[in-house]
């Protein structure tokens, strides 16, 4: 029986952060649907071209891209025991492909970092990522010892090109519009439990933490 956990969640609300936490401590990969189309687009393959033209604005990458991409993920080795979803699903119709795909036997767990649009503006328009490692900073709460330089593996730090304040509200717009309601969808399917995002990391990994035991 494979482990899987689903976060959900609005972009800033801490699905990366916890996401890397929660897979170092349980040893599961963490999935990342925007890293994957990132790592697509830095690399210039076709589907990268493609998942760019919406990426930038903040919109929505077509379903079939983004399934297409995550069915090919969590076939490999490593998911053989379970795996972490973060950002995907995204829409109904993941939800209810994914869904599909995972069939019985298999132990499911959606958690969803809730918070407010507030918090996530200002969240997301001070956080710095290492471009080497992925080790994320907030300018104010969690800044690196040296300016633009990460603590960790002294790679740069970046600001994503969607974490700019015009693209920032229309990723907000596009999550109250089509992620919103998969919350409802998952809701009716058991296994869901709401926590907030707005907390203390630690508070927020050892309340997931007791609802994984
Ligand atoms: P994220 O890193 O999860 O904030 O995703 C960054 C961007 O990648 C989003 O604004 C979308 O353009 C695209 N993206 C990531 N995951 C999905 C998904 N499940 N469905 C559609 N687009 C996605």
């Amino acid at each position: 029986m494979k482990k899987i956990l689903i976060l959900l969640g609005p972009p800033g609300a801490g699905k990366g952060t916890v996401g890397r936490n929660i897979s170092s401590f349980y040893n599961l990969p963490l999935i990342s649907s925007g890293d994957l189309l990132r790592d697509n687009v830095k690399n210039h393959t076709q589907l990268g071209e493609k998942a760019y033209f919406y990426i930038k604005k903040g919109e929505l990458v077509p379903d079939e891209i983004v399934e297409d991409i995550i069915k090919e993920r969590i076939g490999h080795e490593d998911c053989k025991n379970g795996f972490i979803l973060d950002g995907f699903p995204r829409t109904l119709k993941q939800a209810e492909d994914l869904n599909k795909i995972l069939m019985n036997n298999n132990k499911v767990i959606v958690i969803y970092l809730s918070a407010s649009d507030h918090f996530l503006i200002n969240r997301l328009s001070n956080r710095r990522i290492c471009e080497k490692c992925g080790y994320i900073y907030h300018l104010i709460n969690l800044p690196p010892k040296k300016d633009g330089i990460c603590d960790k593996c002294g790679g740069r730090l970046i600001q994503r090109e969607d974490d700019k304040s015009e693209v920032v509200k229309n990723r907000l717009d596009v999550y109250h519009s089509y992620t919103g309601p998969i919350i409802d969808y998952y809701k009716k399917n058991g296994n869901f439990y709401e926590i907030s995002g707005e907390g203390e990391l630690e508070d927020t990994l050892s309340e997931i933490k007791r609802i994984l035991k």
